[in-house]
């Protein structure tokens, strides 16, 4: 097999040289970090079950007109994406109170929020992703004013869309965080979905039982993390009946 030319490599995926030009491979890794990778372990079949979960979630947007990078799944790890130049902001939209907003407004976790919130943290891990304003993108150049427009409009329609689905299922979208990129097409850009949308980067709760079905379970210790995101797959219909995820990882390159 023709070694493959490795792009970049962060703490849940790989990305590599896509087979045409303007594609990449995204292979999705078992490893699990918290708190800017001061906890990490290896959960197996993690990164399968990411791979069916962002597969669902950016063809139902794909599907309803938000753009995304995802082109289609390629195996058990990988999918193929449309290249995209990453705006270097993590941009988080809340319904309820948790995380890092309960704990620096010294809220309650589980307050419902009066409207969905959108922040923008700035994507540096050394200095732990701060929370950053429309002012600071503005002055800065990471965003243009119309950039920040389409932003908050696509961060609000996957609110929708996501919170729509969950709650089918029973379970509430209580936050979440997307990576939006610049896609050029001849001379148009156009801001779409990229990186991955998994329980990595929700909050998710069972609507009856408050459980956690996210990546909480651990960063918290509360639980096995691959049962969590096995519920969450059987739930949506998204993993095929009598599907292994306990392969270990098969990386090629
Ligand atoms: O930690 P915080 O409360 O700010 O996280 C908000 C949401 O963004 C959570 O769903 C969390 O999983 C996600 N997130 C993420 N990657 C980060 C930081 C937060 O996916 N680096």
């Amino acid at each position: 097999m023709a070694r493959r030319n490795k792009i970049y490599e962060g703490k849940a995926k790989i990305l590599y040289e896509g087979p045409e030009p303007g594609t990449l491979v995204q292979y999705f890794k078992d490893d699990a970090t918290a708190y800017n990778a001061e906890k990490h372990d290896v959960i197996d079949g993690k990164g399968v079950l990411n791979n069916r979960l962002s597969e669902f979630f950016m063809t139902g947007l794909n599907g309803i007109g938000v753009p995304t990078h995802f082109i289609r799944r390629l195996n058990m790890r990988e999918q193929l994406v449309r290249a995209c130049e990453i705006i270097p902001l993590e941009v988080v939209v809340r319904n309820v109170a948790a995380g890092s907003m309960a704990k620096r407004l010294g809220m309650e976790e589980g307050t419902p929020l009066p409207r969905p919130i959108v922040e923008y943290h700035y994507k540096d891990d050394a200095l732990g992703d701060p929370l950053v304003t429309e002012e600071h993108i503005a002055a800065f150049g990471w965003a243009s004013q119309q950039d920040l427009d389409d932003m908050l409009s696509l961060a609000l329609r996957v609110n929708d869309f996501l919170s729509g689905v969950m709650v089918a299922v029973g379970i509430r979208l209580v936050d979440f965080k997307i990576e939006i990129g610049r896609h050029y097409e001849g001379d148009f850009q156009r801001l779409i979905v990229a990186d991955e949308i998994s329980p990595d980067s929700c909050r998710l709760w069972d609507i009856q039982t408050g459980q956690r079905l996210d990546k909480d379970v651990f960063r918290r210790d509360l639980g096995n993390l691959s049962d969590a995101y096995t519920e969450v797959a059987r739930r949506l219909g998204v993993m095929p009946k009598n599907a292994s995820v306990g392969t270990k990882p098969h990386l090629i390159n």
